[in-house]
């Protein structure tokens, strides 16, 4: 049986920059929206924020006692355990850059704001959705951390929200920058980088 406390102190390490990154901008860049486009999935919403709501107390028990939820618990090497807090600490980092690039126009909704620029440059260069990838592989890292089966749920329901959400999501941005937008798509991929990109 390994030793919790060092990674009980991994996962505090892993969860307070992104929530303080997150937060910070998430207040830094609300404004009204001009246009109103297709809303997200409502009932995919719900359940990713309900099972978003359950891994937090999970996380918390956890970090309270972690014999608390040994009954879900499942073991990796501590090596990819630290991976997981490495992993974390790195998708955080580009959660930071892609806030800092993409400013006012980012939004928790679907929405154009006012004065919305496309974005193509630093993370967006490669990726259309680079966000999506870093919160990702955020949720990601928690699992690897914590060893519980209660928080894998997270990083799947994730998955299945930007799935359902992501062609809605260019289908806005298409109707907003037109061909701008679609020779961008030609150069990118959606959430990993297209290696295999055709240069126009
Ligand atoms: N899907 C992006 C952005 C998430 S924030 C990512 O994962 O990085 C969601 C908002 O970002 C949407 O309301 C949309 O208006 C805006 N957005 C998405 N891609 C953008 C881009 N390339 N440039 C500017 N705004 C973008």
């Amino acid at each position: 049986m390994q030793n919790e406390t060092p990674f009980q102190i991994a996962l505090i390490i892993a969860l307070v920059p992104f929530l303080v990154v997150r937060t910070y901008y998430r207040i830094k860049t609300r404004t009204f929206s001009k246009e109103s486009f297709p809303k997200d999935n409502r009932v995919m919403l719900k359940i990713l924020l309900f099972i978003l709501a359950l891994t937090f107390v999970v996380m918390i028990m956890w970090l309270i006692n972690s014999d608390l939820m040994r009954w879900a618990s499942f073991s990796l090497p501590g090596w990819i355990r630290w991976g997981g807090m490495i992993l974390s600490l790195a998708a955080t980092s580009l959660l930071f850059s892609v806030h800092q690039i993409l400013g006012k126009s980012y939004s928790p909704k679907l929405e154009i704001k006012e004065k919305h620029n496309l974005v193509t440059t630093g993370p967006y260069r490669y990726v259309r959705h680079p966000m999506y990838s870093a919160i990702f592989c955020w949720t990601l890292g928690l699992v690897l951390i914590i060893t519980n089966w209660t928080t894998i749920f997270l990083p799947l329901a994730f998955a299945l929200y930007v799935i359902l959400r992501l062609p809605k999501e260019e289908m806005m941005m298409i109707e907003k920058f037109g061909e701008e937008y679609k020779s961008y798509m030609n150069r990118t991929g959606r959430i990993i980088p297209n290696f295999f990109r055709k240069d126009k």
